[in-house]
């Protein structure tokens, strides 16, 4: 076994990498960069490849152990047992993670642009043959491409939930927002057919509904907060459909995993019932989540197009 297999914070690292990008093709992989929202001065940076000015990224001079990943698909690119202070400005790493950085050498050859390998989001350069350590390599890169986990808490792995709430690519677009939230995944579930089509779904024959799967952190936000939002971003009031979208396809149901999170369930239905709501949401375990075609994935996000089928409403 490898030096890099025998790290438990790597292997931890790994079992999150393997979560985020099981089974998921090419094109999903580069969808994936819609899933989190870039400040204007990320965007700068990450998108136009910028440079964020010398000595004032929050990186610059961390040594806390752990695992920096990118700011804006969440892959792991560097160990923090890799970093090394260059007094150049910016953190400075003179390893990767085997496969995490891809590298372009600019059209005259003067300097390497590193980019992250999953998304393409440009971390900085990389350097050779400046001798500051043994393997006389440093990665530049930019604090703000960056975001930290520390290793106490690379053990704790991420949580499921699937909400149905109408159309997934409303339900998506709203749930995938939400802080804390790793990805969501718009699919069919509740039914009885394995692997079923949109059009099987369609004709109604094979009794799922349109769902979403949300893949979160649980140190940023839990079953509850993503439960209260699912009820402010459709209306669980409508007994034949969501908004436009009439049948059982399109019906609200809250899955659970454990009899806590049905007891957080039918506690949000309560207290929405007290003011006066008749909500028609049905609350049931949860069944195997298909994922849906392709082109059902990020759907508001690769077409730029606005929700017709959801408008947000406090609730709570
Ligand atoms: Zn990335």
């Amino acid at each position: 076994m490898s030096d890099l297999f025998k790290s438990k914070a790597t292997k931890a690292m790994l079992i999150v990498l393997l979560g985020l990008f099981s089974a998921q093709g090419a094109e999903e992989k580069r969808m994936e960069k819609k899933y989190r929202e870039l400040t204007s001065e990320e965007a700068r940076v990450i998108l136009k490849k910028g440079t964020e000015a010398p000595f004032t990224g929050k990186y610059e001079k961390t040594k806390e152990p752990g695992v920096y990943t990118c700011r804006q698909c969440g892959a792991a690119l560097y160990r923090a047992e890799d970093k090394f202070i260059a007094h150049c400005g910016w953190p400075a790493f003179d390893d990767e993670i085997p496969g995490a950085v891809r590298r372009n050498v600019d059209a005259d050859g003067s300097r390497t642009e590193i980019l992250c390998a999953s998304c393409g989001g440009h971390l900085g350069h990389v350097f050779k043959g400046e001798e500051l350590t043994k393997k006389n390599v440093r990665h530049c890169v930019n604090s703000i491409s960056m975001d930290f986990v520390a290793e106490k808490n690379l053990d704790i792995p991420f949580k499921r939930a699937v909400f149905a709430g109408g159309c997934f690519w409303g339900v998506e677009y709203y749930l995938q927002k939400a802080k804390g939230v790793i990805q969501a995944v718009s699919g069919y579930t509740g039914g009885t057919v394995e692997n079923p089509t949109y059009e099987e779904v369609c004709r109604k024959k094979t009794g799922h509904v349109e769902a979403v799967e949300v893949l979160y952190d649980p140190q940023q936000t839990n079953f509850e907060t993503l439960a209260r939002l699912f009820f402010e971003i459709h209306d669980p009031t409508q007994a034949n459909g969501q908004g436009p979208d009439l049948g059982e396809q399109y019906l609200s149901v809250l899955f659970y995993k454990n009899p806590e999170e049905k007891a957080v369930a039918e506690k949000l239905i309560g207290l929405l019932k007290e003011k006066g709501l008749q909500v028609v949401t049905r609350v049931e375990p949860t069944k195997t989540f298909w994922k849906a075609e392709s082109r059902h994935q990020d759907y508001y996000f690769v077409t730029g197009k606005q929700p017709y089928c959801h408008r947000p409403e406090k609730r709570f």
